[in-house]
């Protein structure tokens, strides 16, 4: 294998909390939608004053931030376009990523210093667009989605200068470039703001009208997509391939998910990272990384469209979201004297509950038969939003993730 640098590891931080998990458990840098102007609903997007503390932290622990102002900008929006930009780069974050020209020009006059990264939603597929790109001051370019790895490899190659980024593990939109009415249609909520509620996951026949009995099987070609049932990208055991085609940034899907998500998928990766960083030439994926893959909320794993002879998924009414393991705390403190921790439980927990301790290099089994509050007094239950002591031998940082199973 050629050898080339080793990808960053991008992960997404949908809130403040969820962006101290992705540095605490391994990011290299986090992504963040910013209020108004990101292609996410306000529940994955950030105020500024959080997005200052989250940067101040993150840039101590040497990770760096890149803030979405993603939106197709109409007129209205560019007033708050005028004023975000220069605050972003007040901050400073370490880029923006944006999709809308228009967006690029007012960067570039109100905040020339600020590294451009282009989204995904611009849909970039071939070396000349990248090229084009870059003549209009991008540094990054998220590929599209539909590429393979022979394409990305051809693309990298041809224009060295410009850093690639690549979806590496998440949920696929079956739309291109993510312009879609499904959701908007079925639940009200518009994915053109942002605002997606996944509908397309959901199952679906198509039935012809003088053929009532006998359902539709959509399905396209390998040059796009499945139709409506998509399972979720996982490119683990790819990451040497990965590295080869000169991908500069592997990046995951999941703005609006969980703080367990997070962590897991943060860490998970972290580990996979290292391990082709250690031994290059020699890169296995462990079973236990795809296992804890697994726990997390998914819709099964395929390779999309990386590899161009396979098919992005199967559309089968058996493709249904799954996860073994949910988020069932986080550590708010840690009492070395007394060996134990101080949990914000986030779901509900039963004396005796099997709970794991989320470490950045180890799963640490807690003993949940002793739970007591803050006054020593033993618990048989605690609910969202109590506070509990799990005793711990070893200390844990604030912010640690423990899980349980689904119940
Ligand atoms: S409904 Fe599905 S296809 Fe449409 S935008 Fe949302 S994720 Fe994409």
């Amino acid at each position: 294998m050629k050898e080339k640098k080793i990808p960053e590891l991008l992960i997404p931080a949908g809130n403040l909390e969820k962006m101290r998990t992705a540095v605490l458990y391994g990011a290299d840098a986090v992504y963040i939608g910013v209020s108004g102007l990101s292609l996410r609903a306000q529940s994955a997007e950030m105020s500024l004053a959080d997005l200052t503390n989250g940067v101040r932290e993150a840039h101590a622990r040497g990770v760096k931030v890149y803030a979405a102002i993603n939106t197709f900008a109409r007129n209205a929006d560019l007033l708050q376009a005028r004023l975000i930009i220069p605050e972003l780069a007040a901050i400073p974050v370490d880029a923006v990523i944006v999709s809308d020209p228009g967006m690029i020009r007012l960067i570039k006059s109100l905040a020339p210093q600020l590294p451009i990264h282009l989204s995904t939603q611009a849909n970039t597929t071939n070396s000349e667009a990248v090229r084009f790109w870059r003549d209009q001051g991008v540094k990054r370019i998220v590929l599209a989605r539909e590429l393979n790895l022979r394409e990305v490899g051809e693309i990298a190659a041809a224009v060295p200068e410009v850093e690639l980024e690549l979806f590496v593990h998440g949920a696929m939109c079956m739309a291109y470039s993510g312009r879609c009415y499904l959701s908007a249609y079925r639940n009200q909520r518009s994915a053109n703001e942002g605002d997606c509620t996944q509908s397309c996951r959901w199952e679906y026949l198509l039935y012809e009208s003088t053929r009532p009995g006998d359902p539709l099987v959509l399905e396209e070609d390998e040059r796009y997509t499945y139709l409506l049932s998509s399972k979720d990208l996982c490119l683990i055991e790819y990451l040497p391939e990965i590295t080869a085609a000169g991908v500069r940034s592997v990046k995951i899907e999941g703005r609006m998910k969980s703080t367990h998500y997070v962590a897991v998928v943060a860490r998970t990766y972290h580990w996979a990272l290292n391990a082709l960083i250690q031994n290059p030439g020699n890169y296995h994926c462990n079973p236990e990384w795809l296992a804890e893959l697994k726990k997390i909320s998914n819709r099964g794993y395929t390779t999309g469209f990386a590899f161009s002879e396979e098919k992005i998924n199967e559309t089968s009414p058996e493709i249904k979201y799954s996860q073994t393991h949910e988020l069932a705390g986080t550590v708010l403190q840690y009492d070395s004297v007394r060996k134990r921790m101080l949990v914000g439980v986030r779901n509900h927990l039963a004396a005796g509950d099997q709970v794991e301790l989320l470490l950045l290099d180890e799963t640490v089994r807690i003993d949940t038969r002793i739970m007591v509050d803050a006054n020593g007094k033993q618990l048989p239950e605690a609910n969202n939003d109590n506070q509990i002591y799990l005793p711990l031998e070893r200390e844990a940082s604030i912010g640690a993730v423990l899980r349980q199973k689904v119940k």
